[in-house]
């Protein structure tokens, strides 16, 4: 049998199956990529359910290679830095790099979903059926059972790939083969508000960068759209969200806490937009292999990561490229490739996840203190003078597709790296002042 004629299901038509359905039916498999949800592009009803994205190189590669970067990027605004706001009122900005080559793009999850169902779609292998949720699956002998709005529908192929999200019910079938796995659900909510754009149909914040407002445990970003409002992000622990019970609650704590914002979204939105839906949960997951019998999972559903260094669709997008890559390497042999795929993406995926929670820790607590900003601009200054051996943590991350365990390494060192010529230059001045003391008291005594 020609191996590329081979029947592949995807379930899941999020971002990742999307282009995951897109690449597969260029190479000539025929795809039916199953969606439990109608089609977004029709339903209005999904508006206001979208969140932020920011995209950077290792997703914008894949979409790169499959030839649509340049109309997402018209869905979306560049962001050159982070933006952070302390609660006094002062403000610092952190460039991403001080040459301001790369940029993350601030993009909505429901457009881009919008875009790559419509770029899949065009391929003559490729068809996709909404409406269609998985209830049940067997990973060895691909066989799966879809529940529509009408009946149970049998589906059998050669393949079976699950993209269907971090509460994949794929996964679930496939733990059933030897496969270790955890998850883990951090003690934070989040919620997102709309900051309109001004009166003048102007952006109320400064556009091009992400914007934080680090208040230890809770957390706001903002993040720019191309209709020149922004969509704040808000985490905060759960305990925290359960002391907020009313209208007069809400806008006591955005006092507290983000004032500025409040004449942005406006007080009566505020009030009532707090309540329109309960806090959301953060799942990171890791499984041990990513594929058993013939069925693999790539995205969320092989490993779901905390929000906070932006990877989880990228990582996920980089998914995608790299089994396309394996089908080129390996001739389309399945029974080499689905092993292969773990082989090179566990170790980075577990990275990611263990990059992101600890990207938490240094952007609700630390990002306010004066030493994380030298750092940051330390890092910035060694990869401007040395961008072939500095690469700098949020550089290694966003700005270059290196596996995300071998970029863990190399933080690990630069960091240390770091921290002792911060030692190095403490040291020198606390020399120079203990020197200065010395002298000044000798010449008082002298007098
Ligand atoms: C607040 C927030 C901010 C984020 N910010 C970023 C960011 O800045 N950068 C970044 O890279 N990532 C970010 N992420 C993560 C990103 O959203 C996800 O990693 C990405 O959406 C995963 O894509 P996916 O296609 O694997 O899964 P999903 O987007 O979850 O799509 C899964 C699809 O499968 C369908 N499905 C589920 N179950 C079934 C079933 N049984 N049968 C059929 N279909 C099914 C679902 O309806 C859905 O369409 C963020 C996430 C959140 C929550």
């Amino acid at each position: 049998m020609d191996e590329s004629r081979k029947q592949i299901i995807i379930v899941g038509g999020g971002p990742v199956g999307t282009l995951t359905a897109l690449f597969l039916g260029r190479k000539g498999f025929k795809v039916d990529l199953y969606e439990a949800r109608p089609d977004i592009r029709l339903d209005d009803n999904t508006a206001g359910r979208s969140i932020s994205l920011t995209l950077s190189l290792r997703g914008m590669t894949a979409l790169k290679y499959a030839g649509i970067d340049k109309k997402i990027e018209n869905l979306g605004v560049p962001m050159y830095s982070g933006y952070f706001h302390s609660k006094n009122g002062m403000c610092y900005e952190i460039p991403y790099e001080t040459g301001g080559e790369h940029c993350l793009l601030s993009i909505s999850r429901l457009e881009l979903n919008r875009q790559l169902l419509t770029e899949a779609e065009k391929s003559e292998n490729v068809k996709i059926h909404f409406g269609h949720k998985l209830i049940k699956c067997d990973t060895l002998h691909p066989s799966v059972i879809f529940k529509t709005s009408e009946a149970e529908e049998y589906k059998t192929a050669d393949i079976l790939i699950g993209c269907d999200g971090a509460h994949s019910a794929v996964r679930r079938q496939m733990l059933k083969g030897r496969i270790d796995y955890s998850q883990t659900y951090i003690d934070l909510g989040y919620k997102e508000f709309r900051i309109p754009p001004t009166k003048k149909q102007d952006f109320a914040l400064a556009p091009h960068h992400v914007h934080f407002w680090p208040r230890n445990k809770v957390m706001l970003a903002a993040f720019p759209n191309i209709d020149k409002s922004f969509t704040c992000t808000l985490t905060m622990p759960f305990a925290m969200y359960a002391s907020v019970v009313t209208g007069d609650d809400v806008i006591h704590f955005f006092q507290d806490n983000f004032a500025e914002l409040i004449p942005m979204i406006g007080e009566l939105t505020l009030r009532s937009s707090f309540f329109n839906t309960p806090p959301l949960s953060l799942i990171s997951i890791k499984c041990s292999s990513f594929h058993c019998g013939k069925t693999l999972i790539i995205g969320d559903a092989a490993h779901a990561m905390a929000i906070f260094s932006g990877q989880g669709l990228n990582s996920g997008l980089e998914d995608a490229l790299i089994l396309d890559r394996l089908l080129d390497n390996f001739a389309f042999d399945i029974s080499q490739i689905l092993p292969k795929f773990s082989e090179v993406r566990v170790s980075p995926a577990h990275a990611a996840v263990d990059l992101s929670l600890y990207n938490y820790k240094v952007l609700g607590s630390q990002a306010r203190k004066p030493w994380f900003i030298l750092r940051r601009k330390i890092e910035n200054f060694l990869h401007s003078r040395f961008p072939s051996v500095f690469a700098g943590r949020i550089s290694l991350i966003h700005f270059t597709t290196v596996p995300y365990d071998k970029a863990q390494k190399m933080m690990e060192k630069q960091e240390k790296l770091i921290e002792s010529s911060m030692g190095i230059v403490g040291g020198f001045m606390f020399a120079s002042i203990v020197y200065i003391l010395y002298r000044t008291t000798k010449r008082l005594s002298a007098v």
